[in-house]
């Protein structure tokens, strides 16, 4: 029997990883987090002093092991062996990640690591190219998005909630900034494509986002 393939794309921060994980969890799918991916390899980047060279991270490709574990605790980021799971959530990452992305030969090394994983099981996988470029087949393909005040407002909650010193209108600029990096980018921009069902999360809380995924889901596969 095939394996049933969950694509969920949408811009930063309107709350695909949480959302897709606890769906996940409650459907019992494996959840596939590709943003983390293209971190490690920015954390590479950034640690080896090659963030602006293209053609040395196109290099040095070979030599980075990504590695994604599944425990009770979550999912944990192996990079050559090294946990980088929360290294990989510093916000010069976050710009790294999205400055990796836009590498060709970054994307065709990651992409294939993607569709080997959902080879291996039912999974909900979330990015921003996950129903228009990895998964084109998959059962189900869920656009997540929120107005660029929401997803701020939330990303400022959160750093505050860790004691982080931030302002709002920061927060804001470079959520608007990534967005337009990944949309206008030439390999792979995110996209909703048509067979996508379009969640908007502005006005929902995490609960009430999670219900309407998992409704999505379980109406598509019965
Ligand atoms: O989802 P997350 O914010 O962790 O992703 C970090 C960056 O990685 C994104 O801003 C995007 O540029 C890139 N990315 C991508 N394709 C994916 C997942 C993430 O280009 N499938």
């Amino acid at each position: 029997m095939g394996y049933i393939s969950v694509a969920v794309d949408g811009p930063a921060g309107a709350g695909k990883s949480s959302v897709s994980k606890a769906v996940a969890r409650s459907l019992g799918f494996v959840y596939i987090d590709t943003g983390a991916m293209y971190r490690a390899v920015a954390l590479y980047a950034i640690r080896h002093g090659i963030c602006e060279d293209r053609q040395r991270i196109i290099g040095s490709l070979c030599d980075i092991k990504i590695d994604i574990r599944y425990s009770e605790n979550g999912q944990t980021i192996l990079l050559n062996g090294e946990d980088v799971t929360d290294a990989i959530r510093e916000e010069s990452v976050s710009k790294g990640a999205s400055a990796v992305a836009v590498i060709g030969e970054v994307r065709e090394k990651l992409v294939a690591m993607q569709r080997e994983m959902a080879k291996r099981g039912n999974v909900i996988m979330d990015g921003r190219d996950i129903a228009s470029v990895v998964l084109p087949d998959a059962a189900v393909k869920i656009f997540l998005t929120a107005s660029a005040d929401a997803r701020a407002q939330r990303r400022y909650k959160e750093l505050k909630e860790k004691g982080a010193e931030c302002e709002l209108s920061a927060i804001k600029e470079d959520i608007i900034a990534r967005d337009y990096n990944d949309s206008h980018r030439q390999e792979s921009p995110l996209v909703r494509t048509e067979d996508a069902v379009l969640v908007d999360t502005s006005d929902l809380n995490f609960e009430e986002s999670v219900e309407r995924v998992k409704g999505i889901i379980e109406k598509a596969i019965g």
